[in-house]
């Protein structure tokens, strides 16, 4: 695509790095047929394409963020879908993410989502924070249509979803959970902000689950949240904020001993810190440092495939739809280690169709886009049920959240059925399901006898 920036304009490494993004795009528009919001809405302004022509225009003209401009980038999910799709690489992440940081800048909205933008950054990323406005959110719930009713209806889709939690979780304290047995690794654990209140029994599931296999666990003193929440909503100051912190906090443990991974159990927070050497490029203190954290970040998946999983006490005949996030397919390329896991793990893991199309959820974006996330969490939920599963596994607490309730099926994280498979106890939501799960001593003692007879 061909660009008319200044040289002056040039001169500005924001605009520098637009520029360089926009020259890749061929304007094929293949990218259009996988963007949720497309397929939706059939606007081209709602299409990757679209979005571009309007950041370049935005860019181009040096200008402050028109209403058009925010109100389609807004739309945009930045599920990454069109990145998996485009044969020409652009790289509409990090276009998106300029254009978001420029609209926050140029760009004054209502008050109303102002007020609703800025108290999401106060609470979510603070997990204790968190934990209190989801008990108090549960109170509230009854009073949901009516604050539709009033024109409030984030607040009512953040009632929706606070209603979906079970148990508020307590936060995860900092500290060193030694690995059973003879150790033979040593990672840090993110546990995350609205994941610990939200559903607890995913880091308790992580942590049994690396111990069993020789890993000793860390979790960080300082650590906080990844900065994906407020990143998404164009805050790069607070974003590149969270990242030092998270660096300063995960290279203080690693001046006393090395440390082989980073584990990351929400793929939405995997994609944002394995950016964090872009995040701060442009950051002498702590470019180096940034990129070795990002080189060393794994999915939970990824590492328990390289290290290999140990054989299932339990073997089941349940039918898993595997859920793919899109911050784990299309953010981070990952679409083999987790079904693999589970199928070593005993499952017989199914695809959902239209698999590459985003469930909603897309971190704040359920609670911003009402509407456009209810349309996008019904049609996954209606191919979910197109393969009539046992259960659903997902690598996101965004994407359970979100899914959850919707039909009988329950939606456990990955590793809480790996956990369960090789002993860990039965989660909550699939005790009905414990008549169809043998144990495999048992299984094998059986198999004894029959070849003695
Ligand atoms: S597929 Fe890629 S090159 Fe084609 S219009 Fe979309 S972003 Fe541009
Ligand atoms: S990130 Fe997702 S919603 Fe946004 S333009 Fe790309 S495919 Fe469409």
């Amino acid at each position: 695509m061909q660009t008319n920036f200044t040289a002056e304009q040039l001169q500005n490494p924001r605009t520098q790095e637009a520029e360089s993004i926009l020259r890749t795009c061929v304007h094929c528009g293949l990218c259009t047929a996988t963007c949720p919001t497309y397929v939706l809405l059939g606007d081209e302004r709602d299409s990757p394409r679209g979005r571009i022509y309007l950041m370049k225009d935005m860019f181009e003209g040096g200008r402050d963020a028109s209403n058009e401009v925010a109100f389609h980038v807004d739309r945009c999910l930045s599920c990454l879908s069109c990145m998996t799709t485009c044969p020409s690489g652009v790289d509409y992440m990090h276009l998106v993410d300029l254009a978001r940081a420029h609209i926050e800048e140029t760009h004054t909205r209502p008050i109303k989502e102002r007020l609703i933008r800025r108290m999401l950054e106060a609470v979510v990323p603070d997990p204790k924070r968190f934990a209190w406005a989801l008990r108090l959110a549960m109170l509230g719930k009854p009073f949901k249509g009516l604050l539709g009713f009033i024109g409030l209806k984030e607040m009512g889709a953040m009632l929706d979803l606070a209603g979906k939690a079970g148990r508020v979780g307590k936060v995860v304290e900092p500290g060193v959970i030694p690995a059973v047995g003879a150790r033979k690794k040593r990672v840090a654990l993110l546990t995350g902000c609205a994941q610990q209140p939200l559903r607890p029994a995913i880091n308790e599931a992580t942590i049994r689950l690396l111990t069993h296999h020789g890993v000793e666990v860390v979790i960080a003193e300082d650590q906080g949240c990844c900065g994906a929440l407020v990143h998404h909503m164009g805050r790069e100051e607070q974003a590149v904020e969270a990242a030092r912190r998270n660096v300063d906090a995960w290279t203080t443990l690693m001046r006393h001993e090395p440390l082989d991974a980073i584990i990351i159990n929400a793929s939405g927070c995997g994609t944002m810190v394995k950016d964090y050497g872009h995040l701060l490029s442009r950051d002498e203190g702590y470019r180096e440092r940034a990129e070795h954290i990002a080189g060393i970040t794994r999915d939970i998946t990824v590492f328990m495939a390289e290290i290999g999983l140990r054989a299932p006490e339990r073997w089941s005949d349940l039918k898993v739809a595997y859920h793919s996030a899109c911050s784990m397919q299309h953010g981070q390329r990952l679409t083999i280690q987790p079904r693999a896991l589970l199928e070593q793990a005993g499952f017989t893991v199914v695809d959902i169709p239209e698999g590459h199309i985003c469930c909603g959820s897309a971190g704040t974006y359920n609670i911003l886009q009402p509407e456009l996330a209810g349309e996008l969490r019904d049609r996954k939920t209606r191919n979910i049920e197109s393969v009539a599963p046992d259960l659903v596994a997902a690598g996101n607490i965004g994407c359970i959240t979100q899914l959850q309730g919707e039909n009988q099926i329950p939606i456990l994280h990955t590793v809480e059925l790996l956990d369960w498979a090789l002993g860990g106890p039965c989660p909550e939501e699939l005790r009905g399901l414990e008549g169809r799960v043998k144990s495999v001593r048992s299984l094998l003692e059986e198999s004894e006898i029959v070849e003695n007879v």
